[in-house]
């Protein structure tokens, strides 16, 4: 049986990059950028006024000027006008291009109005004030955004701001998640005593919502030849299929026989963790497939361990960049598997990520991941982990 590790290595030999598409701005929260994102003019694009007030050249009040004559508005979303009069002012809006032959805003709170006539209140003021540069924050053609970013709403705002409407990102594999059991019925039904609804496709299918991965649901009996026609159809549709159940040594785990029947090249069959152990990874000419242990714990935990670095490598990401987190109490776990242990994270005061054991009652325990955040990775060589110890953190929420 190979390894955690060994396994990884094989899903991950396995992945290819994606091509690309345009989606709309509006569309594009959450995917992986796939371009380099310029400044297609000065940020910002003319010196703004950042408070609502007046507009002054500075020069005059160093010489003593205190009463402005105030010779027209300058409002946000007009073209910019020029003082005559190095002695007049302008009244000035938040977001309006400074007016010509001024440089220095005095906010209203600081000035009186009467008359037409504006008298600043205060004697200390800075040239410049108030008054945003051209061009302070970026220049034109400055790298705003590398290819590769999570695209987030800040990103959205930038992209926005230079007019794209439109975010070249990754065109994710096309997925079919199938589930597999005579024990299984839809979630608007009543199970019979012997039944139980079916829950894994559903956690699986919003686990790759949240991924952008489009993805569509199936379902087989354990029945030979049904299970052959699904899963023949899904060859020619879906470039990977997300298989729930049916992978173990039960007289009706049919999944693997089929698959090979249908020309899958078997990679592994059994990897040495718990949950999970009977997980079996292939592949067809173009279709990648994650055979997965129907226990509901350990689906999800394969699709966060396997699907999801899978998907990065494809995107362009690192593909294991988990974060890691200090096991909170002492835990022991004998049998020589690599344990992905349900945990609950804590937050200390001194900035430490604490990882709670909320064990489970084993792999059918699908409320219990309701309970915590996500696995912490204990390595299969060793039985004792002491509190305190840092391990690789598989998070999902
Ligand atoms: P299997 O891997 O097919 O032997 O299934 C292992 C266990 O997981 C059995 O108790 C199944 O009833 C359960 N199971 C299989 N598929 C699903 C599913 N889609 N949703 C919830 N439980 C499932
Ligand atoms: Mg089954």
């Amino acid at each position: 049986m190979i390894t955690v590790k060994e396994a990884t290595e094989i899903v991950l030999s396995h992945s290819y990059p994606f091509q690309e598409k345009l989606v709309p701005l509006e569309a594009a929260v959450g995917n992986i950028l796939k371009e380099n994102l310029y400044a297609d003019q000065d940020f910002p694009p003319f010196t703004r006024v950042t408070m609502d007030g007046i507009a002054i050249k500075y020069s005059a009040f160093y010489e003593g000027q205190r009463s402005f004559p105030v010779e027209g508005v300058q409002a946000a979303g007009s073209a910019q006008l020029t003082l005559n009069k190095a002695e007049n002012c302008f009244e000035v809006m938040t977001g309006a291009i400074l007016p010509g032959n001024t440089d220095s805003v005095i906010r209203y709170e600081d000035v009186v109005i009467s008359d037409g006539i504006a008298t600043i209140q205060v004697n200390d003021i800075k040239e410049g004030q108030n008054a945003h540069d051209k061009g302070k924050d970026r220049k034109e053609g400055d790298l705003l955004i590398k290819a590769g970013t999570l695209i987030t709403p800040a990103e959205i705002g930038v992209a926005a701001t230079i007019g794209k409407t439109h975010l070249k990102v990754c065109s994710l594999p096309k997925t079919a998640v199938i589930s597999t059991g005579d024990e299984l019925v839809e979630v608007n039904e009543k199970p019979l005593p012997h039944q139980i609804r079916k829950s894994n496709v559903y956690t699986i299918l919003s686990l790759l919502q949240q991924h952008h991965v489009p993805a569509v649901t199936f379902h087989v009996d354990d029945d030979e030849a049904e299970i052959f026609n699904v899963l023949s159809k899904a060859f020619n549709n879906f470039d990977v299929i997300i298989l729930s159940g049916g992978v173990s040594k039960g007289k009706f785990d049919y999944i693997p026989g089929m698959l090979e029947k249908l020309g899958v090249k078997k990679t592994f069959h059994k990897v040495k963790q718990r949950p999970g152990k009977p997980f079996w990874f292939g592949r067809n000419m173009d279709t990648t497939v994650f055979a997965l242990p129907g226990n509901p714990v350990s689906s999800f935990m394969c699709t966060c361990r396997y699907f999801l670095p899978w998907l990065r490598k494809g995107i362009g990401l690192d593909p294991l960049s988990y974060p890691h987190a200090k096991l909170a109490s002492d835990f022991s776990f004998n049998p020589e598997l690599t344990y992905f242990l349900q945990v609950r994270l804590n937050y200390t005061k001194d900035a430490e990520i604490l990882a709670e054991p909320v064990e489970g009652k084993g792999s059918g325990d699908l409320a219990n991941l309701a309970d915590a955040d996500g696995f912490l990775e204990l390595p299969y060589e060793r039985t004792n982990f002491s509190a305190g110890e840092i391990f690789p953190f598989i998070r999902y929420r």
